[in-house]
């Protein structure tokens, strides 16, 4: 039996986005001809129902309270329990810290492979193929499956979840297994962020090396603020100290797909492109104009970001 099994996740009983967008992606490779999809959730009924109307044919819900905030050990036999129940020959699951060590784990229990950090996936010829990064992130590779079930793990953001549906109908199913916690987690610190969550934001300011010294991000923090969005930064800036890794966007960083991303002095190296290519509109201001980042973009300032920046946030608060 062929099929998908998609590895939802929950926060403080509420979906995690990357569960709608495991979804969007498997409902992709349905549509190539993958099968049914199947989601697994540990929690409550009520989150498998969310689930069928984000696009689950069958949610197989986990109702041990073991599960709750455990790491991937507690999880491997629940998932394996609901693998083997679904019939599904393909694992998706998201690139979060459940997933960075699930995905490994379950390969090796089952004698297969798993795609990591996997930003496209497709169903050809009766197999998975996976997209992910390689040698550095200057190219990318398209990776095959020898053995089943495939498993990926798959970045945030590299899909759009469906729109809830609520009139589409599933079976909802419970099973209670869990498997034996030998790691104690002792303590879960929270990063610290204020204001819109980059991931989230319809509009993303980032600034780049370019920008010459920390100060320049007081400015690009104005004009995200004007234009509701977040703040971003390339690796560059964030190595420097200019600003804060949890901000950063690219390959080893933060993936974005907002409606306006403004690239402010960032020359727009593959690694960083790898964070922020999805974007729907990119403006780039940058004194070259043979820089990459002026390439990819749809309009480009070419121009000293210090007279640039300010004289937008003026004409920004002009417009009330
Ligand atoms: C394995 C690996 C992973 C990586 N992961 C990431 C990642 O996740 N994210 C990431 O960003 N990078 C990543 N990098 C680094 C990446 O290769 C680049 O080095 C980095 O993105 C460059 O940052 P930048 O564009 O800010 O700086 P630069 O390349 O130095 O570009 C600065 C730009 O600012 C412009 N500029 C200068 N002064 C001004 C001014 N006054 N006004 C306007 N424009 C000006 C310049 O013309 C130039 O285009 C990775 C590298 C490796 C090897």
């Amino acid at each position: 039996m062929a099929g998908i099994l998609v590895i939802a996740e929950a926060n403080e009983g509420a979906l995690a986005p990357i569960s709608g967008e495991l979804l969007g992606a498997a409902r992709k490779l349905a549509g190539e001809g993958a099968g049914s999809v199947t989601a697994f959730i540990a929690g409550s009924e009520a989150l498998g129902k969310e689930l069928i109307a984000l696009g689950a044919d069958a949610a197989i819900v986990d109702t041990n309270p073991a599960l709750q905030g455990a790491l991937a050990e507690v999880y491997l036999p629940a998932v394996q329990a609901a693998l083997q129940q679904s019939g599904a020959d393909i694992v998706l699951m998201g690139q979060t810290a459940l997933g960075r060590d699930l995905g490994p784990m379950l390969a090796f229990a089952l004698g297969t492979a798993v795609s990591m950090e996997t930003v496209d996936l497709k169903y050809a010829g009766g197999k998975l193929i996976a997209t992910r990064a390689c040698y550095g992130g200057n190219a990318r590779a398209e990776v095959s499956f020898k053995n089943a079930p495939a498993i990926a793990t798959v970045k945030a953001k590299s899909f759009d979840a469906l729109a809830p549906d609520a009139s589409r109908s599933g079976s909802v199913s419970t099973i209670d297994v869990a498997g034996e916690a030998r790691v104690k987690v002792l303590g879960v610190q929270k990063a610290e962020s204020t204001g819109i969550r980059l991931e989230d934001a319809p509009v993303v300011v980032s600034g780049g090396r370019g920008l010459g010294d920390p100060s320049g991000f007081k400015m690009l923090e104005e004009l995200a603020a004007l234009l509701k969005g977040a703040t971003g930064a390339s690796r560059a800036a964030c190595d420097l100290g200019w600003y804060p890794p949890s901000q950063q966007v690219g390959l080893t960083g933060k993936v974005v797909s907002p409606n306006l991303y403004i690239a402010v002095a960032i020359s727009g190296a593959s690694q960083h492109m790898a964070g922020m290519a999805g974007s729907k509109n990119i403006v780039a201001i940058n004194k070259d104009p043979d820089a990459n980042m002026v390439k990819a973009a749809k309009y480009a300032i070419i121009d000293d970001y210090k007279k640039v920046v300010p004289a937008l946030i003026e004409e920004i608060k002009k417009l009330g």
